[in-house]
């Protein structure tokens, strides 16, 4: 440091002003770069929270128990109109990594083994020539840059990168420097350290599976629920990193709140009112604010919390279509639908953001913005330069955070294309591409191929189809999305009775036009 030019005291009588404007990039350079923490729960649905991120408490924030989430919202900022990458697991975790949509990865779905696809059939459609395998080793990640530049790099939980027997599947070969029981799969076989996370524990079937959770061998037998267990593992790694002076990136992902749906008898009093099923999922909930309080809490006592940003997200809407208690499609209302739908139960999900001295502490953002905008806002944050021939979709997010959201465009087009049929039915669970730009959202249905048009400040149910009455909206913002498949190369399903892809929306559209 004491050779830098900045640090040299003036040799001229004008050196003061000179020294001043040269010592700034050196302070620049030495602020200690920010720790990073990403919170990616799983299957984390929009009201899956005590607190509201709609304007008012719903009956669903009434049901479940978020302090710690609660906590860390009051010092930070509230994102009202945040979105997950894609509907479903892998899309939204590799975007993360990649600060590029879906579209554009053509990881468009979720993967497990390689080069199997894990599409649904479906008449009449048939999935693209997509990336079945998810990221591989060869892949820029925010991790891997992130590495480069210095940061112990974390990954702990759910994984589901890539598909198991690629080099994706070991998120050490994605740039984490450490995991913790995350590989190709995207869901535990069980929860329960009593089972060993494994098949045959829960089961008593002989063998193994992919759904066994690996790593965690220390645990079996014990009574001890798997996020905890991950919250466990995960402490004496943020000590670590800042016993070595080194900064930090944090990937908490635990499997929660995925399938399958197993209580953790810890918390199952508090909610002896619900359905069996219900009560379950409550205490899945529980249990991953509980896993962010200790994270929080050891951030706190380590004394970092200052220089700490923390993201709170998940990686599609909550999950509706089946295996859940009572009525299904209406786990997240006043969304529509949920996991697996282009309707906003599919997509829209909890968001929190903390980074002291930065974002102002109780504030909310009604900015739409997605799961690609944070490798770029995090790489900015850190100092990190992104590499010239890596596209990144996403945007620096630093000026909403910072109160200057008018620096940054609120209407800006936001797509998601997921050209598969998921594995449950339910409203909006087909293949499409959808886009957001303002208020309003259009859907192009695949099959059909037909629209939609909803104006989401008005009807944030998606209850009222306005595409009749608003033909000059829909023209325009079909154009809007056949020029955002163009720019990205998204791919749309396939016409089984030709081969071809169907019609893009804009000529689809001139061709239903009289
Ligand atoms: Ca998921």
């Amino acid at each position: 440091m004491s050779d830098a030019p900045g640090a040299r005291p003036p040799s001229h009588g004008y050196g003061v002003c000179m020294c001043i404007s040269l010592l700034i990039p050196v302070l620049l350079a030495a602020a200690p770069r920010p720790n990073i923490v990403v919170v990616m729960v799983d299957d984390l649905g929009w009201q899956d929270t005590s607190m509201p991120f709609h304007e008012t408490a719903t009956p669903l924030n009434a049901r479940y128990w978020t302090p710690h989430l609660e906590s860390l919202a009051r010092s930070g900022m509230v994102f009202t109109n945040a979105y997950a990458a894609g509907p479903v697991c892998t899309p939204t975790r590799t975007s993360l990594l990649t600060g590029q949509c879906p579209g554009r990865t053509h990881i468009t779905y979720w993967t497990l083994h390689r080069d199997q696809d894990t599409s649904r059939k479906r008449d009449r459609l048939a999935a693209p020539d997509w990336n079945l395998n998810g990221l591989t080793a060869e892949d820029t990640t925010l991790p891997g840059l992130l590495q480069d530049a210095g940061y112990r790099t974390i990954h702990a939980g759910k994984a589901h990168f890539g598909a198991h027997g690629t080099t994706g599947s070991d998120p050490t070969n994605l740039g984490f420097e450490v995991n913790i029981a995350g590989h190709g799969s995207g869901a535990p076989a069980s929860y329960l350290g009593t089972h060993d996370f494994s098949r045959a524990g829960k089961t008593g079937k002989e063998g193994s599976s992919v759904w066994d959770v690996p790593g965690l061998e220390k645990y079996h037998g014990q009574d001890i629920y798997l996020t905890e267990a991950l919250a466990q593992e995960v402490l004496p790694e943020l000590d670590r990193a800042v016993a070595d002076e080194q900064p930090f990136f944090l990937h908490f992902a635990p499997y929660a709140v995925h399938t399958p749906i197993m209580a953790n008898a810890r918390h199952l009093d508090r909610y002896d009112t619900l359905h069996p099923r219900e009560a379950a999922y409550a205490t899945m909930i529980e249990s991953y604010d509980e896993a962010l309080g200790a994270i929080l809490e050891r951030i706190d006592d380590l004394g970092v919390r200052d220089n700490t940003i923390i993201i709170f997200t998940s990686d599609n809407g909550g999950l509706s279509a089946h295996a859940r208690g009572g009525a299904p499609h209406v786990h997240n209302a006043p969304l529509r639908s949920g996991k697996g739908s282009c309707y906003e139960g599919g997509v829209r999900v909890p968001t929190v953001v903390t980074w002291p001295g930065q974002v102002e502490p109780g504030t909310r953002s009604d900015v739409p913005i997605v799961t690609w905008d944070l490798l770029p806002t995090l790489l900015a944050a850190s100092g990190t330069t992104i590499p010239g021939d890596h596209a990144v979709d996403g945007r620096d997010l630093t000026p909403v955070l910072t109160d200057q959201a008018g620096d940054f465009p609120s209407d800006r087009v936001i797509g998601w294309n997921q050209p598969h049929q998921w594995g449950a039915p339910g409203p909006g669970i087909e293949p499409f591409t959808s886009i957001r730009k303002g208020q309003w959202k259009l859907i192009y249905f695949h099959d059909g191929p037909r629209f939609e048009l909803y104006d989401l400040d008005a009807d944030i149910g998606e209850t009222q189809d306005l595409a009749d009455l608003e033909p000059q909206r829909v023209h325009a913002m079909a154009r809007d999305m056949q020029d955002w498949i163009e720019e990205t190369g998204a791919q749309l399903s396939l016409d089984t009775s030709t081969g071809n892809p169907i019609a893009a929306p804009a000529d689809a559209l001139a061709s239903m036009t009289p």
